[in-house]
């Protein structure tokens, strides 16, 4: 399958494995994704997992990401992971604005545009969630979220910036729930979310910006939810937590 810009599959472990299971999988992955050149690869571990993973990936595909990080500098914020400590593991991806640290947590638009500006000046690559609930699509107001999240998760940052950004669209509704969005949902969703990029950028940046899908996506479904003009590639939460869901979501990419 040819597309214009790199697939990219991120899983997301989130609260999950002690650090000999995150071993165990990671050295899995390594094996079974040796070969995939096609696809940008990243596993994003618990933070007490990150230092031993980044030394089995060294020589492999795989990238490191974090699930979350602070938008300090670092300094007294007890309990806090600034980017200069993600740093240290080589970490290349966070993960920010998730869905669940919006609703757990409450973070805000304006909050993941600093935690963004951070990751950017430490040469991290931001991977900035959105998406609506269930409610929120019910009452027709998917596009309004979504261009009041992309707007204010993405203030302030460069061009330059941006094309270092990757955007998740994960509709709230699918997370977890074992239900994807339809095709048709996705695409229209990723598509006003590009258009969106071209206002705020211009068309160049539109074009080469990669959105990836998130939720419930399985081996099942992965090839014809990558298989979209306007998907590029995947956020994956549970099917992350086994070597074989994972490499076969990949694979199925492909
Ligand atoms: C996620 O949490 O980012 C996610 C997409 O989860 P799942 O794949 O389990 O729906």
């Amino acid at each position: 399958m040819e597309k214009e810009r790199k697939l990219i599959i991120a899983g997301n472990w989130k609260m999950n494995k002690t650090v000999a299971e995150a071993l165990d999988l990671v050295r899995g992955l390594k094996l079974e994704l040796a070969n995939v050149k096609e696809v940008d690869l990243v596993v994003c571990p618990p933070f007490t997992a990150l230092c031993e993973v980044s030394k089995v990936i060294l020589d492999s595909n795989l990238r490191l990401g974090a699930q979350n990080m602070n938008e300090h500098p670092g300094g007294a914020y007890t309990g806090e992971i600034a980017a200069f400590m993600l740093k240290e593991f080589s970490v290349r991806y966070v993960i920010l604005g998730h869905s669940e640290r919006r609703t757990y947590y409450g973070e805000t638009d304006a909050l993941v545009a600093r935690k963004a500006q951070a990751a950017h000046a430490a040469a991290i690559k931001p991977i900035i969630c959105v998406g609506e609930t269930l409610e929120e699509r019910e009452q027709g107001r998917t596009e309004a979220v979504l261009e009041r999240q992309v707007r204010g998760s993405l203030a302030g940052l460069t061009k330059e910036q941006m094309l270092e950004t990757i955007i998740a669209y994960e509709p709230v509704w699918a997370i977890g729930t074992g239900r994807n969005a339809t095709p048709e949902q996705a695409q229209e969703a990723h598509a006003f979310i590009r258009r969106l990029l071209a206002e705020l950028y211009d068309e160049g940046v539109a074009r080469r910006v990669r959105i990836q899908y998130g939720g419930s996506v399985k081996p099942s479904n992965a090839r014809e939810l990558m298989s979209l003009p306007d998907v590029d590639g995947a956020l994956v939460g549970g099917a992350s937590l086994e070597v074989r869901s994972f490499s076969d979501i990949v694979k199925n990419s492909i």
